[in-house]
């Protein structure tokens, strides 16, 4: 869909739900993450960038404290008194954005004086593959409020806001990286973005002069964040930090894995080892791309990819099949994106092998017997902010 289309369908879509007119349209981006997965919550370095596909609300103030919120498919209407917002109160999807509200409300907003909302959304990020439909869909909403209350919190406020909200109203103990890639991205550029203090430098991508193009490649395999492999990931990262008396894995160096190995479980171990070398990587990244272009990044993808597989063991059948027949096409580099169990892989190509990268993925899928994996270029765009009418 067009940015204007999707802007209309929203304005179209509020006026059926709440039978009047929107104040606004705002939206908010999913994301890729280019490299440095689970890194996030061990206050690591991250690398994503918000793609060209959007979560768009309209929205109107209301005198009252209600909240309402409708989305486009198959999600149910939902409203709310914006004092009862608690996780025990909340179920669905609704969590999301009346958990950003009440986020907002813990960094700085007072909201028993702004008053309610009514806000419908509808979006093109694809739900649960990897590309952060819920952080796109809590930002979106955030800029909404912070311009709708004049709160004018700031982009690092809204970040802690609508991550709060996943992490205690959703209960997805998950990082930053999202809700900061969907708030602070830029077109053509990664979000170079350090989990421990939220400092954040954008750094040119360059894929237009080279001639490139990133491939996302969803799996359509779900996957579950809020429970299961990611706690677990979490946890065995947490006892290691524990182990090694560091406050985080982050303050690990290659240096220590030696040490790492003597005093932790196997599986614990490679657990930590993953984190240790994908911030390394990440790091790398950063310096490669500023020296010699997103052209050179190829090997460190590939690198990323095999830890998450063998050390993190996050990877499936599906994801190492995508990066696997991604190269053989003759992609530039190739990893699974996201949290794991499933989602989605990015390929670096060549714009011209755009084509034949496509056919030879989707040859392979067939040939093993898997569901047939949905495949998209996407750009590097800007981050949330409002549309213009
Ligand atoms: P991801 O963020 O990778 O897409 P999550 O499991 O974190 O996957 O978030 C997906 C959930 O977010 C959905 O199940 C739904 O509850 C909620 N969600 C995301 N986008 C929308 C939307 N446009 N309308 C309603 N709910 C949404
Ligand atoms: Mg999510």
């Amino acid at each position: 869909m067009t940015v204007t289309s999707s802007v209309e369908a929203a304005r179209a879509g509020f006026r059926t739900a709440f039978g009047r007119e929107p104040a606004g349209v705002w939206s908010a981006p999913g994301r890729v993450n280019l490299i440095g997965e689970h890194t996030d919550y061990n206050e690591g370095f991250v690398l994503p960038f918000a793609i060209d596909r959007r979560t768009y609300v309209a929205l109107a103030a209301r005198e009252d404290r209600t909240a309402r919120v409708a989305s486009a498919g198959d999600f149910d209407d939902r409203e709310i008194d914006l004092g009862g917002i608690t996780a025990a109160t909340m179920s669905g999807w609704s969590a999301y954005p009346f958990g950003t509200a009440w986020g907002l409300g813990r960094v700085g907003a007072d909201l028993d004086r702004v008053g309610g909302f009514d806000a419908y959304f509808t979006s093109d990020v694809p739900l649960g593959a990897g590309l952060s439909s819920s952080a796109a869909l809590e930002c979106s909403l955030a800029v909404a409020l912070d311009e709708t209350w004049r709160l004018d919190l700031g982009r690092d406020r809204l970040v802690r806001a609508t991550n709060l909200a996943e992490n205690q109203i959703v209960g997805a103990p998950t990082g930053i990286l999202d809700q900061s890639a969907s708030l602070l991205a830029a077109p053509d550029a990664v979000l170079f973005l350090d989990c421990r203090d939220g400092t954040h430098e954008l750094v040119a991508l360059g894929l237009e002069e080279e001639g490139l193009t990133v491939l996302v490649i969803d799996t359509r395999v779900t996957h579950a964040h809020a429970d299961g492999g990611y706690a677990s990931r979490r946890e065995a990262c947490e006892r290691g930090a524990r182990t090694l008396g560091v406050r985080a894995l982050r303050d690990l160096e290659a240096d220590d894995l030696a040490r790492a190995q003597q005093l932790l479980d196997e599986e614990t171990f490679r657990r930590v080892r993953h984190i240790v070398t994908e911030n390394r990587r990440v790091l790398e990244t950063v310096a490669t791309l500023r020296r010699r272009g997103p052209r050179a990044i190829g090997e460190l993808l590939l690198a990323s990819h095999a830890s998450m597989r063998d050390d993190f063991e996050i990877s499936v059948p599906e994801l190492d099949r995508a990066v696997e027949s991604a190269m053989a096409a003759g992609a530039v580099g190739a990893r699974m994106t996201g949290g794991g169990f499933g989602g989605s892989a990015i390929a670096l190509v060549e714009r011209a092998g755009v084509d034949a990268v496509t056919e030879q993925v989707l040859a392979a899928f067939a040939r093993a017997g898997h569901e047939e994996p949905e495949i998209f270029a996407v750009q590097p765009s800007a981050g949330a902010r409002r549309e213009q009418e």
